[in-house]
């Protein structure tokens, strides 16, 4: 195959008016993103890799990326600035390059531009990926990659659950796990992992639809509500009884953080993983029930999948472990998306659609991949 000699990507144009949701129709003078085509440079500067973008990870924390120009406000990882091409955790096809090490063939995973072909530097790479075990490429953005490595690593880590690696509690007397956000990619495997590799005696999912939470208790939770009835916090009550949740894992904040705080058992852990209800708009994201935190003595411990980077592949064997005896689904917990439309351009500018659906309600179970190639 000759190299391509242009790339079509997608540009982060402008933050909302007031930090709002995004716009995501490319064809909107108002729209955040918009596509263009441009020309690649033949020549790679020293490092670089000529990528062809195979597959794009979905991320809530993308949203936490977009900055104005000129905000140089703390982030735990380098943002994305208006005007430049828009990022997210990927797959691709090294076609060139010019690192030592990665070549032309291998298949790495890393920061991938929103683009169908991108020239990035080699510090944008994470790993190769091992082509030779046969799996599908999708695991590694997924049950292999990093959305389960972060529902691990908050149980065992964060949670303060490892021990039950080892050492199963005695039956009914395991840790009572509650997870929100729990239909998505890391509270599905949060479910899971709780209840078939941790022991936990009960197991709470909050997800967005009665289809969802269906599909949370198949996982294995014992009780999943809609958290969008408003009596959801009597079905979470009437379940617990006289009993309190021992590890909240937390990827909303907001008003069910505030709800979980009052329901945690002294000396209870609070895995803070993530707030997506505040990303849009900061303020849903406020806790009104602090003081729980000060009389229960609750721990909250935030964390970023990141800081484990030694002990993963410690962790990706358990987990490989764990999805061969079918304690891990990975039927029904992978979506992948195929971009539609006739043009580069048409296809690309799907990208923006497809990302919103983790914030509007509307996003399938489990891991949301792009297939751009
Ligand atoms: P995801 O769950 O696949 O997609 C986002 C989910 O959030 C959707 O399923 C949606 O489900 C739910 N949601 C959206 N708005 C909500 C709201 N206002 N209130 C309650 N739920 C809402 O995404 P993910 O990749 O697994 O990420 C989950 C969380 O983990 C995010 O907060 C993310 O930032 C965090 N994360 C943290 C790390 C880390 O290292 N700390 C790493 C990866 C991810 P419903 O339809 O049920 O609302």
């Amino acid at each position: 195959m000759s190299l391509p000699t242009e790339a079509t990507q997608v540009i982060f144009e402008r933050l909302p008016e007031g930090d709002g949701e995004i716009i995501t129709d490319t064809s909107k003078p108002d729209s955040t993103f918009s596509v263009k085509t441009v020309k690649l440079n033949e020549n790679l500067k020293n490092g670089e890799l000529l990528i062809k973008t195979l597959l794009l990870s979905n991320d809530p924390t993308q949203r936490t990326w977009l900055r104005k120009q000129g905000n140089n406000a703390r982030s735990y990882i380098p943002p994305v600035y208006e005007g430049n091409v828009m990022e997210s955790f990927g797959l691709g096809e090294v076609l060139k390059s010019t690192s030592e090490k990665y070549s032309k063939g291998d298949i790495v995973s890393g920061r991938i531009d929103w683009a169908d072909f991108a020239i990035i530097p080699e510090a944008k790479i994470l790993n190769k990926i091992d082509t030779k075990s046969g799996l599908p490429l999708s695991y590694y953005l997924s049950v292999l990659g990093m959305t389960s490595l972060t529902a691990f690593f908050g149980l065992t880590e964060a949670g303060q659950l490892g021990k039950y690696l080892k050492e199963k509690p005695e039956k009914g007397k395991g840790p009572i796990v509650c997870v929100s956000a729990a239909s998505g990619a890391v509270g599905s495997t949060v479910v899971q992992i709780s209840k078939h590799l941790l022991g936990a005696s009960k197991v709470i999912g909050l997800a967005g639809s009665e289809e969802k939470c269906k599909w949370v208790e198949r996982l294995g939770a014992d009780l999943c509500v809609n958290y969008k009835d408003s009596d959801y916090q009597d079905k979470i009550n009437n379940f617990l009884g006289d009993s309190y949740v021992d590890v909240y894992y937390d990827n909303v904040g907001g008003q069910i953080l505030s709800f979980l705080l009052t329901k945690m058992k002294e000396f209870g852990r609070v895995a803070a993983c993530g707030a997506i209800s505040g990303y849009n708009d900061p303020k849903e994201s406020y806790v009104t029930t602090w003081f729980d935190i000060v009389a229960q003595c609750i721990t909250v411990e935030g964390f970023l999948v990141f800081k484990y980077k030694e002990k993963f592949p410690e962790a990706i064997k358990i987990l490989s472990d764990a999805i061969k005896e079918k304690k891990i689904d990975v039927d029904d917990s992978i979506h992948i998306e195929k971009l539609k439309g006739d043009s580069p351009e048409q296809k690309l500018s799907e990208i923006p659609k497809i990302w919103n659906l983790l914030f509007n309600g509307n996003k399938p179970n489990g891991k949301l991949l792009i297939e751009v190639a």
